[in-house]
């Protein structure tokens, strides 16, 4: 049996059972300048109109209410303030309240796990011990894959399973009524649904999805919990999907308190006059925008993935995708910089030595990695690199330095801050 899944500009995905065919290029162009054109595009409708309809989750193919630039925000091939500064000069800060809001709950996430890293270790700690009760319980192992396969009879939560699969992608929406569904209707372990987004979301991100999560579930924001109905699904779905034998209730599924904020380490400085080789990585394609002017560059350098020591908790498919941005990147970067960028297989300190020995440089620029498996993975590099002398500087954006301080409790405290940081970020 053949099941039509996704209608795109006039074209179809199909979706046979057991293959997968592979979406996400078609809905998703890796490259910044696709980034830019929906920019262009969406910014006439990020006032009212998103304020309005955002919630709503006509489809795939169907959704103007939408940016759809999370997956190119992520990996920072556009950046938060380019897209705030250009919506912000088309309607006036009142009317793109909203929006400006949501990209800010992405800033809010990574500064509110950059100053509890152990809640990301604390995760994959609790999803390895799932997956190994997955080898010796053949029916929650049945039960999982049925969910992944979208075989779990829920009406509306298949099909988000396979679109997710398909095309790299969830509306908001979408993403908490699956997560809420497979906590609380299918009752499956939360960090292996959560596990399940990062290996098949082009954004999968270690803040927002684990925090997002961990908000359904009831154990980021105590005494709040995220129930999907039936009811709210078919209205926001504009009656595509009522699905029935929801569960009633959503209970916390522990009792437990989130970490209270530790420090957050102080912002690094380039020296001046320093010569530098640029690393960029799937944290940030942009990171030459973190240097100080007039930095002298000799040699650029550009990783797909991290450390091989280090798990990568993304997807192949995925995996594969962001390949095709960090190629993206290195032309951009070669082109502003005027020279070749090499791109590295992963974050690998002997080749690093190579090209810093090459270009005679002993000083590695890097945009900052927020808490995740990159960041790790320069942390193992700085190491090794520091005894051959080389000193790795990861330098963090300035709108990361003015607004993570402030994710110190929940979002409604963070979010008077933002006229604020606005200014200072001069939008
Ligand atoms: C359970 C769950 C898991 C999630 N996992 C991820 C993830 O791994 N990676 C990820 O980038 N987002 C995640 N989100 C947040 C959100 O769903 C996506 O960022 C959003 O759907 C992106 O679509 P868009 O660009 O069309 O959004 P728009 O509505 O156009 O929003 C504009 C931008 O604001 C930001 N944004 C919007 N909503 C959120 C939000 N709730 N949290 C953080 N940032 C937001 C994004 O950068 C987005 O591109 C998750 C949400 C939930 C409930």
């Amino acid at each position: 049996m053949r099941l039509p899944l996704i209608h795109h500009q006039g074209y179809t995905i199909e979706l046979p059972e057991g293959h997968v065919p592979d979406g996400r290029a078609a809905l998703f162009p890796p490259s910044r300048a696709t980034a830019l054109e929906r920019l262009s595009d969406f910014a006439p409708r990020a006032g009212h109109h998103y304020a309005a309809r955002r919630n709503h989750d006509p489809g795939p193919g169907e959704r103007d209410n939408v940016s759809l630039l999370s997956p190119y925000i992520r990996h920072r091939a556009i950046s938060e303030h380019e897209v705030i500064a250009r919506v912000l000069a088309r309607h006036s800060p009142e009317a793109a309240e909203k929006f400006v809001q949501e990209v800010f709950w992405r800033t809010y996430w990574k500064g509110w796990l950059q100053m509890r890293p152990g809640v990301w270790r604390a995760f994959l700690a609790e999803r390895d011990i799932e997956r190994s009760l997955l080898a010796e319980d053949d029916g929650l192992r049945e039960r999982v894959a049925a969910a992944e396969a979208g075989h779990s009879g829920v009406e509306g939560f298949d099909h988000w399973a396979r679109e997710l699969v398909t095309t790299g992608y969830l509306h908001n929406h979408a993403r908490m009524w699956f997560a809420s569904i497979w906590i609380f209707t299918l009752r499956l372990p939360w960090t292996l649904g959560a596990d399940f987004f990062l290996r098949h979301l082009l954004d999968a991100d270690p803040a927002s999805n684990t925090l997002g999560w961990r908000w359904v579930a009831g154990i980021q924001t105590p005494g709040k919990t995220y129930l999907a109905t039936t009811d709210n699904i078919a209205r926001f779905t504009d009656n595509r999907f009522s699905p029935h034998g929801l569960a009633s209730e959503a209970p916390a599924i522990r009792d437990e308190s989130p970490p209270s904020a530790s420090a957050l380490p102080a912002p690094r400085t380039l020296p001046r006059g320093r010569r530098v080789l640029l690393l960029l990585h799937g944290d940030d394609f942009s990171g030459q925008e973190v240097l100080p002017a007039g930095t002298d560059v000799a040699s650029i350098a550009v990783a797909r993935r991290g450390h091989p020591d280090i798990p990568w908790p993304f997807g192949a498919t995925t995996a594969h995708w962001v390949d095709s941005l960090a190629e993206d990147a290195a032309r951009r970067a070669g082109e502003t910089l005027q020279q070749p960028a090499t791109l590295l297989p992963q974050l690998h300190a002997e080749t690093l030595r190579a090209q810093c020995a090459a270009a005679g440089v002993t000083t590695i620029a890097t945009p900052e990695a927020p808490v995740g498996p990159l960041a790790e993975a320069l942390d193992i590099v700085a190491r090794e690199l520091a005894e051959d002398g080389i000193e790795v500087i990861p330098l963090r954006r300035t709108w990361d330095d003015l607004a993570w301080p402030h994710a110190t409790h929940g979002f409604f405290r963070f979010k008077r801050q933002i006229p604020e940081l606005l200014a200072r970020n001069g939008v």
